[in-house]
């Protein structure tokens, strides 16, 4: 196994441990006493059709009343469907929701008749594993609590945060009998034109895999069988989020070098956390599309990083082999391909042709029986960790948290977290008392903007799957300010003008104007976008409301970086919602009012340009001008840039000791509040290795804390480095930190350190 840069410690003064939270261990190496001989037992009853029955998932479409993507409302189970499915073919799995999301009572009483179907009807007796994508809270339940997408838990930097929102997932999707989800995402976003980037913990591969741990410490507690724990899956499995064109599953190159740098790093440190499941990537690496990729999916994913769980593939991945790919001639072809290369489960998601070729696959020699043996048994595990045997449903519990209002403050505190205040000239922001404001722009009104994909239906975009009671930009700031102090005009939708002449004679009456632009829902290959800017009729709103003179709030609610370098000019104040959640709406009104201090800081490097799209970590040679000049690339806003209602001193650093192999390097950095509030910063701490056999980065990010201080307070930050926190992969693809010159930054400060081998 590779040593991986991760383990920096931030101590607080008195040596509190921060940011570390407490430790998790999921024994999935240390079968608990009893477990494989359970294993060994049920496979020893099991033939061929149950075995590759298991290795089977299929949608809820296949099971219910109607056609798949056009089933009958309301939802109804198909008892002879089902019969057919779990009883002639053994299907292992079912996944999602068959359109929308339904009850929370409809949940139970479909769960409840598939498991009774499985455990008590089908030869074997052995439960499905149900799995969903609970990404942002159980968004497939009504009512259920939504937190804020990755991308807005990136932007709190509280991993803690993370770790609770996983929590409660856990708790309201196994409240909706669902023990399984697929989530987190741990796909690196280093290019924000990819249409799935918010669902990502952004660019960074330490603030990234410090987030999946947490999540996946959130939803697996220390224990799978916990029953208000679900099992996580980390995906997509692997370099699905560089695509050459930026689009959805189209091709990645990448080398193997950058494979190992950025993009492993993620998923090895969520495997060492516990995760249970994996889920491969739908796209190409290389010309090899992942699916078909053994030495991806076994020699590295098994070998290197230790992985022992489960594999599931991606959404009729093992069809799009033969039909989007080209690497396989039929069907069988691509399952024999897939099983061979390391796929335990397969996605189908819409046929029964799987389970029929496989078992003929296996018949005829192509795919061993030991690989079979290998997937169903871990299928198993995991169904025997998670308790399904004992309790295919948990009926003994009554769930009486959920959505509740313990939930819903968690969620507010996440949303709140989450926005980042990116402009703040002349103290517009907080709104003084009596202050009128006119609410304006295409996402005033929506929850989509603040929700994202994956809400009530894949999409996000049906508004008839909102959670009701839940508050839109211009309905949270008019319970907050009270109605008299707002006026709304929409001015546009996303792409096309309303009435922007009537938002600018709204103008006239009030003293600022809150614009909302940006982006609505989307996701997949909905989400591929041709050029970065906004829409260019957002651009106009805002020119047109800039020219009578009234101050403007630009508030950003988008889940990429869009280009807004022209709008941002305009605007006085630059407030930005990545996907908040429900109740991103509530966080807003209470930033805008003052009564919370914003605290979220940028999970990616914010573009100016649609030609110039760098991650902060550039190298020296990247920062050329047409100008000549080599003075730093010019973004919109930098990565882990964010502004607060207090100011923040950084001052005396120290560091202390030198760097050896046996030696961390210690020091401590002073943070004050030297303003009037009580704020939250992150300390972030950046090395530069100044001469590197490999081209270095001008700076990389090497640890992270983030702070609380009442106004006027002061603390000392603690942290130290390991020579592993330094460590790059090398010309051989082995990671390795060379001796030499170093310099440490921490906000304006910097200092040199030396490693001495
Ligand atoms: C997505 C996955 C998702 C799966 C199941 C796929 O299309 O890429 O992220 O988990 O569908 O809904």
């Amino acid at each position: 196994m590779t040593s991986q840069p991760f383990g920096l410690l931030f101590l607080l003064a008195g040596c509190i441990l921060l940011g570390l939270g407490p430790t998790y261990h999921i024994p999935q190496n240390e079968a608990p006493p009893g477990l494989d001989e359970q294993i060994d037992s049920i496979m020893s009853r099991m033939e061929l059709v149950d075995k590759v029955g298991e290795m089977t998932q299929l949608a809820i479409d296949v099971i219910s009343v109607g056609e798949p993507y056009n089933l009958a409302e309301p939802h109804t189970l198909d008892e002879g469907k089902m019969r057919e499915v779990l009883i002639d073919y053994r299907v292992g799995s079912i996944l999602n929701v068959g359109g929308h999301a339904y009850s929370l009572e409809h949940w139970r009483e479909i769960i409840t008749r598939i498991q009774d179907m499985a455990t008590k009807e089908k030869p074997g007796g052995i439960p499905v594993l149900y799995g969903i994508d609970a990404v942002h809270g159980t968004n497939y339940t009504q009512g259920a609590t939504l937190f804020p997408q990755q991308i807005g838990l990136a932007a709190t930097w509280n991993l803690e945060l993370a770790r609770e929102t996983a929590r409660v997932t856990a708790y309201e999707t196994r409240a909706s009998y669902i023990p399984w989800t697929f989530s987190p995402v741990l796909d690196i976003g280093r290019d924000p034109r990819w249409p799935r980037i918010w669902e990502g913990f952004g660019e960074d591969v330490l603030l990234s895999s410090r987030m999946g741990e947490a999540m996946v410490q959130g939803y697996q507690g220390d224990n799978l069988s916990d029953p208000y724990r679900i099992a996580a899956c980390l995906k997509h499995y692997v370099g699905y989020s560089a695509p050459r064109t930026g689009k959805d599953r189209t091709p990645a190159y990448i080398p193997e070098r950058q494979l190992r740098e950025y993009h492993f790093p993620g998923f090895q440190n969520a495997i060492a956390a516990g995760a249970a499941t994996v889920m491969i990537c739908s796209g190409e690496v290389n010309g090899i599309p992942v699916h078909a990729n053994r030495w991806l999916l076994n020699d590295i994913l098994r070998e290197e990083m230790g992985f022992e769980g489960l594999v599931v593939s991606d959404w009729e991945d093992v069809v799009l082999l033969v039909t989007r790919h080209r690497v396989a001639a039929d069907l069988k072809e691509a399952i024999k391909l897939s099983v061979n290369a390391g796929m335990d489960m397969a996605m189908v998601p819409l046929s029964l042709e799987f389970p029929r070729l496989l078992r003929e696959l296996v018949e005829e020699g192509e795919v061993p029986m030991s690989r079979i043996d290998e997937a169903v048994g871990r299928i198993l595990r995991l169904k025997l960790q998670l308790g399904l045997f004992e309790n295919p449903y948990p009926t003994a519990i009554d769930f009486d948290k959920f959505a509740t209002e313990e939930h819903r403050m968690i969620a507010q505190q996440a949303a709140e977290e989450s926005i980042i205040l990116l402009k703040n000239e002349d103290q517009l922001l907080p709104l003084a008392d009596e202050q009128r404001v006119l609410v304006t722009g295409p996402n005033a009104d929506n929850m989509r903007c603040l929700n994202g994909g994956w809400t009530g239906t894949w999409q996000g975009a049906d508004s008839a799957y909102d959670n009701p009671g839940k508050l839109t930009i211009v309905k949270a700031i008019r319970e907050k300010l009270g109605d008299d102090q707002v006026v709304y005009s929409p001015g546009t939708n996303v792409d096309e003008a309303i009435d922007i002449p009537a938002a600018v004679a709204a103008a006239a009456e009030v003293d600022v104007i809150i614009a909302c632009v940006g982006e609505l829902s989307y996701t997949e290959i909905v989400g591929s976008i041709d050029e970065m800017d906004l829409p260019p009729v957002q651009v106009e709103l805002v020119t047109a409301l800039a020219a009578t003179g009234k101050p403007i709030v630009l508030l950003l609610a988008e889940g990429r970086p869009r280009i807004v370098r022209e709008m941002e000019a305009m605007a006085d104040a630059v407030l930005m919602a990545p996907y908040p959640g429900d109740e991103g709406a509530v966080a807003l009104a209470n930033i805008l009012s003052g009564e919370v201090n914003p605290s979220g800081h940028l999970p990616y490097t914010y573009p100016k340009w649609s030609n110039s799209l760098f991650t902060y970590d550039y190298k020296g040679t990247e920062q050329v001008h047409t100008d000549f000049s080599q003075n730093g690339l010019r973004v919109q806003w930098p990565f882990g840039f964010g502004l607060s209602y207090t100011e923040f001193e950084y001052s005396d650093l120290s560091i202390s000791g030198s760097l050896t192999d046996d030696q961390p390097l210690l020091g401590s950095v002073t943070v004050k509040n030297a303003g009037d509030r009580p704020g939250q910063d992150v300390v972030q701490l950046y090395v530069r290795d100044e001469v590197a056999s490999i081209t270095p980065s001008l700076r990389r990010l090497r640890g992270f804390e983030k702070i609380y201080l009442e106004p006027g307070e002061s603390q000392t930050v603690s942290f130290q480095l390991s020579v592993e926190d330094l460590a790059f992969v090398g010309q051989s693809n082995e990671w390795i930190t060379e001796p030499g010159r170093f310099t440490l930054m921490i906000e304006g400060l910097s200092g040199p350190f030396i490693y001495e081998k």
